[in-house]
């Protein structure tokens, strides 16, 4: 960055470790080392001409920090080259960024065909929230591509999934159901954030905008909510950017700045996060109080070519289905030390949850099912701490029950 002649100042041909300490970074005057908190609201301009160029987009510049903010830049700037996106914007959580991705994309009279097995805000915003707008939408079970196919209608203008999905993990062949949202011409919208932009690469595989919950492991440390939307120039600046300037769910620029520091991290807490499900992934499938264990990467798991083939890493989180139902699966969570008990993930701190009383606890039992949350389902976010401390908590739980 010091010297531009260096074909190494060129942020795009750095790894992911030196994009996520250095790329969009913007010194101020100081030359500040750490990225500065930019916490205005409005800018002051040097002249009316220079405010009316600003308003028409004849120079670039920041107008209002509900749309354009340095420190919001800075974060756009380095999510998108981890990306691999020409664009992004940021929100004030992760369903911000989801409601806004989808309703970028739609209009009254169109239809949406969504995975069923989706994070409870994303579903209720395909399922309930757009049908009250006429935005139609269709729900399938996502692992089997063609049911995709059987789906769409004339009007299907948009796609929505996520992979590995919430709570299950399950998986849902990106590449494959891309071909098909383009064959119908409808856009692909991909929740990634149980992969992390680490281990896969939605737009490669044909997706057209991403979405993350930066809450998770892009803070990774419990401290702030956060989202992103990332995709071509011609989407973000022009859809996503129109929709997010008009109705204002923006990230606060201090939370901008936490999850920036939260990038420069991301690799080191992630990496160490899967290597240590890997282990307690094994030692769960092994034990005789399990019923099943479903970690992307672990043999046993359904899908486990598909997740060789889009996933670089099998990432944080397992589902767990514990024998004995929730009585159990209660049991086991209660008995925990080190574990704790939250529905957040991404974490340093494990934490492990029960869906089908927490985060599914709104649907009837029956869709439970469908989506594969049985009573004895728990699933557990892998933290920072020693793998060996974490099995040794799981199994004195297990013990227990
Ligand atoms: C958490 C999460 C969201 C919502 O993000 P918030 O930051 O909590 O608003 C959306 N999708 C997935 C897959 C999530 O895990």
């Amino acid at each position: 960055m010091s010297n531009p002649k260096n074909p190494l100042s060129d942020p795009k041909t750095w790894a992911p470790e030196t994009q996520l300490v250095h790329g969009g970074g913007k010194r101020s005057q100081f030359n500040e080392t750490s990225e500065a908190i930019f916490l205005n609201s409005g800018y002051a301009y040097p002249s009316s001409q220079h405010a009316e160029d600003l308003f028409l987009h004849k120079i670039e510049g920041h107008n209002y920090s509900r749309f354009a903010n340095p420190t919001l830049d800075m974060f756009q700037d380095r999510m998108a080259l981890l990306e691999g996106a020409e664009a992004a914007r940021a929100f004030s959580t992760g369903m911000s960024a989801v409601t806004n991705a989808v309703m970028s994309q739609v209009r009254a009279g169109d239809h949406i065909v969504a995975a069923r097995a989706l994070f409870g805000g994303c579903r209720y915003v395909v399922e309930d929230l757009m049908p009250r707008f006429g935005v139609a939408s269709t729900l399938v079970d996502g692992r089997d591509p063609a049911n995709f196919e059987r789906a769409m209608q004339k009007n299907t203008k948009l796609v929505f999934i996520e992979t590995p999905t919430n709570p299950t993990l399950e998986l849902v062949d990106i590449a494959a159901v891309a071909a098909i949202a383009r064959a119908h011409g409808a856009k692909l919208i991909v929740d990634n954030v149980f992969a992390t932009p680490l281990f896969q690469h939605p737009l490669a595989l044909g997706a057209d905008l991403v979405t993350y919950s930066a809450t998770k492991h892009i803070d990774g440390q419990g401290r702030t909510l956060g989202g992103v939307v990332l995709g071509s120039k011609a989407l973000i600046e022009a859809d996503v950017h129109t929709l997010l300037r008009q109705t204002g769910p923006s990230l606060s620029p201090f939370n901008a700045w936490v999850l920036l520091k939260g990038l420069e991290t991301l690799p080191l807490r992630v990496n160490q996060m899967t290597a240590s499900a890997a282990k307690v992934a094994d030692f769960l499938a092994d034990h005789p109080k399990i019923a099943r264990v479903s970690y992307p990467f672990h043999k046993s798991h359904p899908q486990y070519d598909l997740a060789r083939r889009q996933m670089s890493s099998g990432s944080t989180l397992i589902a767990i289905e514990v024998k004995g139902g929730r009585e159990a699966a209660f049991k086991l969570s209660d008995s925990l030390s080190v574990i704790l008990i939250s529905n957040n993930l991404g974490d340093a701190k494990s934490l492990i949850t029960h869906p089908g009383t927490t985060t599914h606890a709104r649907f009837t039992e029956a869709v439970r099912l469908e989506s594969g949350i049985t009573p004895g389902l728990l699933r557990l976010s892998v933290g920072l701490e020693n793998a060996d401390d974490l099995i040794a908590d799981l199994g004195y739980g297990l013990e227990q029950i």
